[in-house]
């Protein structure tokens, strides 16, 4: 069976365990991940998404924060302190940093990041298929009042990262940008992934910076609308609320009420003109999409059997037998 997968970073790659520990050796899993929030940082390529899934999926998260390596120190960032070096907002582990060090130089040579994410994973052996959507540069920047401007006129794009981890999404916020994603194209493997899969999923990640910028890369939409699999997408928002990070601030940007059903539109059925077939939303929720079949299941992936549930769940959704 092959499943695909498009995921983010912490949601995507916990739904990720779920999916892998359903499925067996003879299955090919790919997941396809999210770039938007990759930057260069101190002359380092950071890929947050790919990392994050990387080091859960290969036994090196630090289960805690969901993020960066377990035991990890942070001699280096504070030797960047010391130096008083911009940005000063964002800490790298030195763990993490190994793993910068080896795709930048690989980038600086001419592989592209499919490649890199690939040897990367001989490392760490993630036992599914990584893909970078696309190799080519599809940044998220967000537009937002220039918080550094008095008189509180003008407007400037930041990188997504710098709204995110610098101002907590707490700064008045216009739109967001896929920066490249026009010209981008999807890296190998991608575009075939969606429409040879037997299932595709997206999973409970971020709708708009995650999922939404998987989206913004031309020719996913596409294939997932072209894909004689079934699509069944996993609602990240529970009783209203996301259940990490900030997705809630994501949607009003974009002017979509943080409620599963909202989102479940905002994806759409693909009977209409969106990408849907079906969609998870918790037990103890509602919602109508028209168009699309909407199932209650429980979502919250608290221990590995229930997450391992969720992902079998989908897996009905989309008609395939395990
Ligand atoms: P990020 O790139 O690290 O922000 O990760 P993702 O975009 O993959 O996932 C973030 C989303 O995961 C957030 O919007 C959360 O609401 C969602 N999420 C996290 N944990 C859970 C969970 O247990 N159940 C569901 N349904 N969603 C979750
Ligand atoms: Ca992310």
């Amino acid at each position: 069976m092959k499943v695909t997968v498009l995921v983010g970073g912490v949601g995507g790659a916990r739904f990720l365990q779920g999916v892998k520990s359903l499925l067996g050796e003879d299955d090919e899993i790919t997941a396809i991940v999210n770039v938007g929030d990759d930057v260069w940082m101190h002359g380092l390529r950071i890929c947050p998404d790919l990392d994050t899934c990387m080091y859960t999926l290969g036994g090196g998260i630090d289960t805690e924060r969901g993020w960066g390596r377990v035991a990890e120190t942070w001699h280096a960032r504070d030797e960047l302190a010391a130096y008083g070096a911009d940005p000063d907002w964002f800490g790298l582990g030195d763990r993490d940093i190994a793993t910068h060090l080896i795709r930048s130089r690989m980038l600086r040579t001419g592989y592209p990041l499919s490649a890199v994410t690939e040897a990367l994973c001989n490392r760490w052996k993630p036992g599914l298929r990584l893909l970078p959507v696309t190799d080519d540069r599809s940044e998220t920047h967000v537009v937002v009042t220039d918080p550094e401007d008095p008189s509180g006129e003008s407007q400037r794009a930041i990188h997504f990262q710098e709204w995110w981890v610098r101002y907590r999404a707490q700064i008045e916020t216009h739109s967001f940008a896929h920066i490249g994603a026009e010209q981008a194209s999807p890296a190998p493997g991608v575009l075939e992934a969606i429409v040879d899969a037997d299932a595709v999923i997206l999973a409970p990640s971020n709708p708009v910076v995650s999922v939404g910028a998987i989206l913004a890369v031309p020719g996913i939409r596409s294939a997932l609308r072209t894909t004689a699999a079934k699509v069944v997408g996993l609602s990240p928002i529970v009783d209203d609320k996301p259940l990490r990070g900030m997705a809630d601030e994501c949607l009003s940007v974009i002017d979509v009420e943080t409620t599963a059903e909202a989102v479940g539109k905002y994806y759409g059925a693909r009977s209409d003109t969106g990408i849907l077939d079906g969609w998870l939303i918790h037990s103890t929720d509602t919602a109508t999409v028209p168009g699309v079949d909407v199932r209650s299941v429980p979502l919250l992936m608290t221990d590995p059997e229930t997450t391992a549930r969720m992902a079998a769940a989908a897996l009905h959704c989309a008609g395939v037998d395990l």
